[in-house]
């Protein structure tokens, strides 16, 4: 089979009914079960999103918008059991090769130093992780600061990793968005700008590496969300409650079955999410091959002149999540058809008013000056 059955997956469970038999008892398990992305019902465009945030970075994240209850951290959360292995730091200060070949040694700890020198890897394949900003995080929690007891117990000081650089190489998820303190807004996109983050504490200062995925989600109720910011997501969803009654029943179905079964509903899915897990491995390494069609290319530049849309990250985010859209079918070649599945997603809410009309009094502004110039040219 040629054809990844990524987008066939998610679109048999969005709809289907899968709890017709009554639970059996619990399965023992350990662990503390989240529930099942599969086991979202409709919400086919911000599944779809996550799904190709998750296969390509390069898709700049997702901003689901949308009221409370209607399962926008549930989804995200329920990721974890999907996310593919990427290469991750083996020490408690994140030290990576890459920092140290970027930024030199003082970008690792002593003990990495040594493990170079040695010929020694600094990093090993784990599966990606979910960290979620809390939403009273302070900013040394975020960007990092020191650890008062392992400053006592080393000689050479090193500061402590924040939120930001935990979040190197992972998705970045944070609830309420448009409720986050400005200085934190600003610190985080400073290091999604620099794929860094630098803290410093009086004469000690250090670089960790922070490249994330950011997904967010708001209440459109509750105050909207500085332009800066929302700008950064690469997609935007409107995630509506479902409207069918047959759909709300469905949603209710699997909540109940998953509080009181919760490992039966997983273990019902359990086959479909291995597979689902394993397609997304595929779409990834599929992805490094996919190109773009002349004709999505010219597409994709066209809906951003005709929208006049301003920032790149328009065109940027539409050709990435195409490809990523692709990549997601099995094909090695993103077509118009790709651009137009995305672009929704992609384009939705970035046209802004402020700035056609902050260029537009500019250009009346240069007019006026040109007058000027010619009435003096004019009366000497
Ligand atoms: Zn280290």
């Amino acid at each position: 089979m040629s054809k990844s059955m990524l987008l066939q997956i998610l679109q048999k469970h969005s709809a289907a009914t899968i709890l017709r038999t009554t639970p059996k008892p619990e399965f023992v398990s350990g662990e503390i079960p989240v529930f099942p992305f599969l086991s979202i019902v409709g919400q086919t465009e911000m599944k779809t999103a996550l799904l190709l945030n998750v296969i390509n970075p390069a898709v700049g994240g997702v901003l689901l918008i949308g009221p409370r209850g209607t399962g926008k951290t549930t989804s995200v959360r329920g990721l974890v059991d999907l996310m593919p292995p990427v290469r991750r730091s083996l020490c408690p200060y994140g030290c990576e090769e890459e920092a140290a070949e970027t930024w030199g040694m003082d970008a690792v700890c002593s003990e990495c130093a040594a493990k170079m020198a040695r010929g020694e890897e600094l990093t090993g394949l784990e599966r990606m992780r979910l960290i979620e900003l809390p939403l009273n995080a302070r900013l040394e929690d975020v960007i990092g600061g020191i650890n008062e007891r392992v400053a006592v117990e080393q000689r050479k000081v090193r500061l402590e990793r924040g939120i930001l650089a935990h979040a190197h190489r992972n998705l970045l998820y944070i609830d309420e968005a448009n409720l986050l303190n400005d200085v934190i807004v600003d610190a985080i996109l400073d290091a999604a700008a620099q794929g860094r983050v630098t803290v410093r504490r009086g004469p000690l200062s250090a670089i960790y590496p922070s490249s994330f995925t950011l997904v967010g989600s708001m209440n459109p109720e509750e105050g909207a969300l500085r332009p800066q910011i929302q700008d950064r997501f690469g997609l935007r969803v409107l995630v509506r409650a479902l409207e069918a009654p047959e759909e709300r029943l469905e949603v209710y179905r699997r909540v109940r079955a998953f509080r009181e079964h919760p490992n039966w509903l997983i273990a019902a899915l359990a086959d479909d999410t291995v597979s689902f897990s394993d397609e997304i491995e595929r779409a990834r390494d599929l992805l490094f091959r996919v190109e773009l069609t002349p004709g999505a290319e010219k597409l994709a530049l066209r809906m951003v002149q005709e929208m006049e849309i301003s920032s790149h990250r328009a065109e940027i985010t539409t050709l990435e999540a195409a490809r990523a859209y692709a990549a997601a079918d099995g094909r090695d070649l993103a077509t118009e058809n790709d651009v137009a599945a995305v672009a929704p997603m992609a384009l939705r809410q970035r046209r802004s008013r402020f700035m056609r009309e902050y260029f537009d009094a500019a250009k009346k502004e240069e007019a006026r000056l040109e007058e000027i110039r010619k009435s003096i040219e004019d009366a000497e």
